[in-house]
């Protein structure tokens, strides 16, 4: 076997340890004489799974009483729709678009109502978060919504918007259990878990109670009403059950390893050690705002699109996989999710000190 440093924005590396568990368990999960793929999601063992996972999940990022979580399918793109669904009630919200994911969320509540943009970084090219202490927000706004971690171009809120007294919603894909956040800060968190907790195909929501009611858009179908998943424990139909036993092995994992505070000293140690690289080299430059930067999704340019070809080539030769940028906008991207051991950044650095000086 022999597995690469994988720097896949998603579906990205997951830990090694859970991996070979779920692969452990996989022809007979726990005397059940079956994987959790074939058994019942109205069964005792499924039941004990995603109860387990909820529990463990409230832990690690002490989730107060009153927000229920929900696990969904769909994808973080079809929760863009569920917002305004469930929360537009004046059908008037406001919008930061710090990127590709928070203006899809903008277009596809413009369907429901009126989204007004309240602050953009377009103007170049999404490199930095906008100034966000004083927006345009009015009263008949019924949320204001950010994407937190901004996984294409690599810039993150480190601090969040002041909205006013508006709930918050913010979409956290690629930011998710990355460091300790203040759950009681947002009306709803939310996101996919394919970033950096688990396999696609289950979304995690973490939504105030307050928010979860009958009062819903007309035409909202039946499974994108939260009342309907938050009344059903996120079981009204068959959940996503496999990718939600190894989200909650993933929780599992984050807890050993200290949970949140540990995982940001993680994060940042290897942020760190990339981008002291950048700073430094003459050949790559980061392409973010230094004070905007993400821990998790590193963009980097040469400057030359056939010099970036290179690289990425070399690199991949060398086991360094997924490093090519979003196909919007080019150069070459490093995430570095939790489950990135420190070694892979620093045999990535060193990889690239070495390129750097053969390609003088
Ligand atoms: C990947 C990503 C999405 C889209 O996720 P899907 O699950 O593919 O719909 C949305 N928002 C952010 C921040 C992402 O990183």
């Amino acid at each position: 076997m022999s597995r690469v440093y994988n720097f896949s924005a998603g579906p990205a590396v997951l830990p090694e340890e859970v991996l070979k568990e779920a692969a452990d368990e996989m022809m007979d999960y726990k005397g059940s004489g079956m994987s959790v793929m074939e058994m019942s999601h109205r069964g005792k063992i499924f039941d004990g799974i995603i109860k387990e996972a909820e529990a463990d999940l409230r832990d690690i990022m002490n989730i107060p009483d009153n927000y229920k979580v929900l696990f969904l399918q769909g994808g973080a793109s079809q929760f863009f729709a569920e917002v305004p669904m469930n929360m537009m009630k004046n059908k008037k919200a406001g919008y930061i678009i710090t990127g590709q994911w928070a203006k899809k969320a903008f277009q596809e509540a413009k369907i429901y109502g009126e989204a007004v943009e309240l602050a953009s970084s377009a103007d170049k090219t999404f490199s930095y978060i906008p100034d966000c202490s004083d927006l345009p927000i009015t009263d008949d706004m019924d949320y204001v919504y950010i994407c937190e971690n901004n996984t294409i171009y690599g810039t993150k809120f480190k601090t969040l918007p002041d909205t006013k007294g508006k709930d918050l919603v913010a979409d956290v894909s690629s930011c998710f259990l990355s460091e300790p956040i203040d759950v009681s800060k947002y009306a709803v968190v939310y996101g996919g878990v394919q970033k950096n907790i688990g396999p696609a195909g289950v979304v995690i929501a973490i939504i105030r109670e307050d928010l979860i009611t009958d009062d819903v858009l007309e035409g909202t179908p039946t499974m994108l009403k939260w009342k309907t998943q938050a009344d059903n424990d996120s079981l009204y139909n068959t959940p996503p059950c496999y990718g939600i036993y190894i989200c909650g092995k993933v929780f599992k994992w984050i807890k050993k390893m200290g949970g949140l505070s540990a995982m940001k000293e993680h994060n940042e140690k290897k942020a760190k050690i990339l981008y002291d690289f950048l700073d430094q080299s003459k050949l790559f430059k980061g392409t973010v705002a230094k004070e905007d930067r993400s821990l998790m999704n590193v963009p980097f340019i040469t400057g030359s699109e056939e010099m970036d070809a290179k690289f990425i080539k070399a690199a991949e030769k060398e086991g360094f996989v997924s490093l090519k940028g979003h196909r919007t906008v080019g150069g070459m991207r490093a995430s570095i999710y939790n489950a990135m051991p420190i070694e892979g950044v620093v045999k990535l650095v060193e990889f690239m000190d070495k390129f750097e000086k053969e390609n003088a």
